[in-house]
């Protein structure tokens, strides 16, 4: 490492370049240089310096991303030194710095009895990531949002030509939405406006059902207004978390409603891959099925429980012992009732050939129809997702299964996020994203034709 090319830009905090790891180690970054401005005139001056900071230009936020999106072998920007947060109760917004957790928003926010109007699970992805790449949660209502991003009402970011761009859904509501899925490629985002909202209190329940034939979404849900599901191809199961909002001012959780959301959390966070890293797989596997659906009928049996929405938010720590890995497809909710049976059989055959099958259940999210994004998951109307999870994140075995699993969502019309859909390729994303992604194509192309933050996981996208 040449360690000349950091030592005459003493205005930017720099290092010199190291391989930077994602969460789960699926994914590798080896940049020449990481630079760590700490405000916007800093980050323009890193877009605009093109000799010291080589292209491919590619900010990194807490690496949570289950891809190699960020991957740079040019210079990796560090947005941990924009922190700053600004709660404005009045406009009902919260103004934070790119570097800024969804964890630390939850916190600032909590004892003012507000939250963000989307809170997935992911409590450490930050806020540069969530406005402009595809993070999620089940959307509460038959319309609430279910993209992080789409809660998102103004950002501020440091394009190609390094320029401070200032936009709003006010100002210019069409380049929010293209904004709103850019990934990093038109630009580097250091300061992102949410919407905010009086805290939401939940009922949590859970009910077993069959995943082939297919329950109607309707059936799924029984009344509640949001859910989450845990398919289990192999067991013919799917288990549903029901959602049920409870009026505002109703009184906040007893200790013994946070004591079961503890127990679920604890399932979620850890619980689920801790024994499939360390037991004979397929024999656990299979037992594992049967033991999640009995702790949480148990949990249903003794009453659910009383949670707010905010209280999902985890810390994914880096320090553990067992992974977990996923992938990401949305599927129209008019095609679920064929792509179930799809799934199932492909799990099998996939087992049959090679022995493998997945570790621990896929999630189902339910995302409520949404075009405030150009590359949303949910463009034409309501989906589903299939996440497929497992603990084995650099086996040979789990990436063939991915990259077949790709085919049979994009047979179903599936929709990918690109940060976070796994082994995606080019006929892929043209096939799936259609004709959204050929206009973000020539969008990135007019506005970043030297290709400034084009790395080579886009660059093989595009
Ligand atoms: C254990 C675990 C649980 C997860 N749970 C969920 C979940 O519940 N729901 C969900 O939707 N996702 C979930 N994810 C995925 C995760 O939310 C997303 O991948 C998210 O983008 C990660 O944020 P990050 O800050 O770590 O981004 P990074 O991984 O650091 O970066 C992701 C992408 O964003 C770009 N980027 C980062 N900062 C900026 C910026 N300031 N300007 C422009 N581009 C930028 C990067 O270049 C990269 O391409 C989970 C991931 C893990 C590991």
């Amino acid at each position: 490492m040449d360690n000349s090319l950091v030592s005459h830009r003493p205005t930017v905090a720099s290092e010199p370049g190291r391989t930077l790891r994602n969460w789960n180690g699926s994914d590798v970054s080896h940049p020449r240089v990481i630079a760590v401005p700490s405000d916007s005139s800093e980050l323009a001056e890193v877009v605009k310096d093109r000799d010291t900071y080589q292209s491919p230009l590619r900010a990194a936020g807490s690496l949570h991303s289950m891809n190699a999106c960020f991957e740079t072998t040019g210079t990796q920007v560090m947005t941990r030194a924009l922190n700053e947060i600004k709660v404005d109760l009045a406009e009902q917004t919260v103004t934070v710095g790119a570097g800024v957790t969804l964890l630390q928003i939850r916190n600032t926010l909590r004892p003012m009895g507000v939250q963000l109007e989307v809170t997935p699970e992911i409590g450490n992805a930050t806020a540069g990531s969530v406005c402009c790449c595809g993070t999620k949660d089940s959307s509460l209502g038959r319309t609430g949002l279910g993209q992080v991003s789409s809660a998102v009402c103004a950002m501020k970011l440091v394009n190609a030509r390094g320029e401070v761009e200032d936009v709003s859904e006010k100002s210019d509501p069409e380049r929010m939405r293209v904004l709103r899925s850019s990934y990093g490629l038109l630009g580097i985002v250091y300061e992102v406006t949410f919407r905010i909202q009086p805290a939401v209190l939940l009922r949590y329940e859970y009910a077993v059902l069959p995943l082939v034939p297919a329950p109607t979404i309707e059936q799924m849900r029984a009344g509640a207004d949001a859910m989450l599901g845990f398919a289990q191809p192999y067991a013919n199961r799917i288990i549903v978390e029901r959602r049920f909002r409870l009026p505002d001012g109703a009184g906040g959780p007893t200790r013994f409603s946070r004591a079961k959301r503890r127990f679920r959390d604890i399932l979620w966070e850890s619980g689920a891959s801790f024994f499939p890293a360390r037991l004979p797989h397929n024999w656990w596997f299979d037992t594992q099925d049967r033991l999640l659906q009995t702790q949480l009928r148990i949990l249903t049996a003794i009453g659910g429980f009383t949670a707010h929405r905010w209280d999902s938010t985890v810390d994914f720590k880096p320090n553990r012992s067992d992974w977990v890995d996923f992938t990401f497809w949305a599927i129209p909710v008019s095609r679920w009732a064929e792509f179930t049976p799809a799934v199932r059989e492909f799990c099998e055959r996939f087992r049959e050939q090679t022995g493998f099958r997945m570790s621990i259940m896929a999630e189902v999210y339910a995302l409520a129809r949404d075009q405030h994004s150009l590359l949303s998951p949910s463009p034409n109307e309501d989906m589903l997702t299939m996440d497929v999870v497992d603990t084995r994140t650099n086996d040979p075995l789990w990436a063939e299964f991915n990259k077949q699993f790709n085919e049979v969502a994009a047979d179903f019309v599936g929709r990918p996020l690109l940060n976070q859909t796994k082994h995606p390729n080019r006929s892929l994303v043209q096939r799936t994203l259609g004709p959204e992604w050929l206009r973000f194509l020539e969008i990135r192309k007019r506005e970043d034709p030297q290709g400034r933050f084009l790395n080579g996981f886009f660059g093989d996208l595009v």
